[in-house]
This record gives C-alpha cells, structure tokens and sequence, in this order.
C-alpha cells in the first residue's frame, strides 16, 4: 500500500459515498444483433486457417462480413491479438476505448472499435464458449482489455534479461512478415491488445493487475464476425495459461488455432461508416 501523508478530511465518508455512474452508458449504441449474425455463420464455409505456434505470432487476413474464430488446441493458452484495417494500417484496434464502452472483460454482443478518427466497429464476438464464467471471487475475469501485452521493455525495467518471445515481439515479426516491413516499421503498429482466453483483474487491496491460470481448455473459441477488412496478428503468450510467469521459457506452451470463414453475411449488414465528427476541434 502506499504511504498515507494527509489526514481525511471530516466528511471523508461522505465524499467516497458519492454514486458510482456509468461514464459511458451504452443504450444508445446500435446493438449487436447476434442471432442474425449466428444464422449466417450457419451458412458459412471454412476458407482458411492458421496456426499461432507456442511463443509465435501468425497473421490472417478476414474479409468484411467474414468469421474468424480463435481456439484453444492441445492445452490451455492465452493469445494476444492485434488487429488493423488491411487497407490502412492508421486505423487498428482500441483497447481502451473498448474497456470504456464495454468493461474490462468483453464477451458475446461486445464490439472491437478502432481508434480515432474512425471510432467504427471493427469485429463483434458473436459466440464465447467462456461466458460462464462471469466474474470470479477475486474479482478476475476472462477476454481482458486491462492489460496492454507482455514486452521486452518492461521486463528489462524489472530486472530480466532480454527475451525476444514476449508477446510484442512476436506481433512485430509476424506484422514484419506479412506487410515485408522492417522490424522498426513492424514495430510502429503494434498495440495494445485484447488478451484473448486469458484470466485477469485488479486486486482489491492495492489495485495491482493480476493474472490467474487461465480457464480455458481445448475446444473452446471466441469467435468475431469483421465488420471491416481485418488484418489480424495473434501471439500464443510465451506465459501459456498464464498461471504462473510470462516473459520467459519457463510455462509450458501450446498453439492456437485461427480459423477463417466466409458466406453470405446477415441481410442488410453492412460496413460500419467511420464517424461523422467533423474534425474541426473548435478551431
Ligand atoms: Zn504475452
């Protein structure tokens, strides 16, 4: 805990009794219809697949009005994943923007919007064979957009060595791999991610993100409909089920599965128009 150095003023009770509100309420957002979308992935066909082998990233591309689907094989593991429009690389996955809109944890009707200026749906998850399990006892949950990925600059500030498989790393050399960019260029896009399968929270006592073995066991998926063309780009977390340790050799690892799939998507979607603010600032 912190050192407290000022005493609490008299009406300190009352002051913290103040009403929690909701800084975003999202009744006004166009709701996610999922049984539409559900009905035409009944539809689609498999028309690709790619496999994020242990402490590697791999890339996918995923059309407008395309499925993708992220599972678990072979044993429990957490995935980072990164996502731009193929088009134009500028507009990528806002993980805080999110976490405002749909809390710290996303799930089934949850959106992934992209940054400013666009601020459009990117993907929806439209199936979470994790939704049962809600908020645990410490407060954890799973699918977080709390945390940012597991880097090699914060585990040198930490006192670790240098270790090139750490989440971020693996993004930057499947990005590099994919568009043919340097490592410096690669490494420009990469961003904070949403953290696929894995177990996290905020301890109550002292606010410190935590992170628990992960629930997740072959078979299960998170599945998105791309509401835009997708470049997607995700990381098998050097830290597996992320139970213990990350940023290192020591967890046991596995790979995860990225399957792709087309149809005829639900009648009347359509491709999210970027926002309609004017830019002007006040100026
Ligand atoms: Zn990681």
């Amino acid at each position: 805990m912190r050192p407290v150095t000022h005493e609490a003023p008299a009406d300190a009770d009352a002051r913290r009794a103040a009403p929690a509100v909701i800084c975003y309420p999202t009744e006004t957002l166009p709701g996610a219809d999922i049984a539409a979308y559900l009905e035409a992935y009944a539809g689609y066909r498999k028309t690709g697949e790619v496999i994020a082998q242990p402490r590697e990233a791999a890339s996918f591309h995923v059309p407008a009005g395309a499925v993708f689907r992220i599972i678990s094989v072979e044993g429990p593991q957490v995935g980072d994943l990164n996502l731009w429009n193929a088009n134009d690389l500028s507009e990528r996955f806002y993980s805080g923007k999110t976490r405002a809109l749909h809390g710290t944890h996303v799930s089934t009707g949850d959106r992934l919007w992209s940054v400013f200026p666009r601020l459009r749906p990117m993907a929806t998850i439209i199936d979470d064979t994790l939704d049962w399990y809600g908020l645990d006892a410490d407060g954890g949950g799973v699918h977080d957009v709390i945390g940012t990925r597991c880097d090699p600059y914060t585990g040198r500030l930490l006192g670790g060595g240098d270790y090139h498989h750490c989440c971020h790393s693996n993004l930057t050399r499947a990005l590099a791999g994919a568009r043919q960019m340097s490592a410096e260029e690669a490494e420009a896009q990469i961003h904070d991610v949403l953290n696929v399968f894995m177990c996290t929270g905020f301890t109550r006592d002292t606010g410190q993100y935590f992170m628990k073995a992960s629930p997740v066991r072959p078979g299960d998926s998170l599945t998105f409909f791309a509401e835009i063309d997708l470049l997607g780009a995700l990381s098998a977390c050097p830290g597996g089920d992320c139970g213990s340790e990350h940023s290192s050799d020591v967890a046991p690892c596995y790979p995860l599965l990225v399957e792709i799939w087309e149809g005829d998507p639900p009648a009347g979607w359509s491709v999210p128009e970027p926002s309609a603010y004017d830019r002007s600032h006040g100026l």
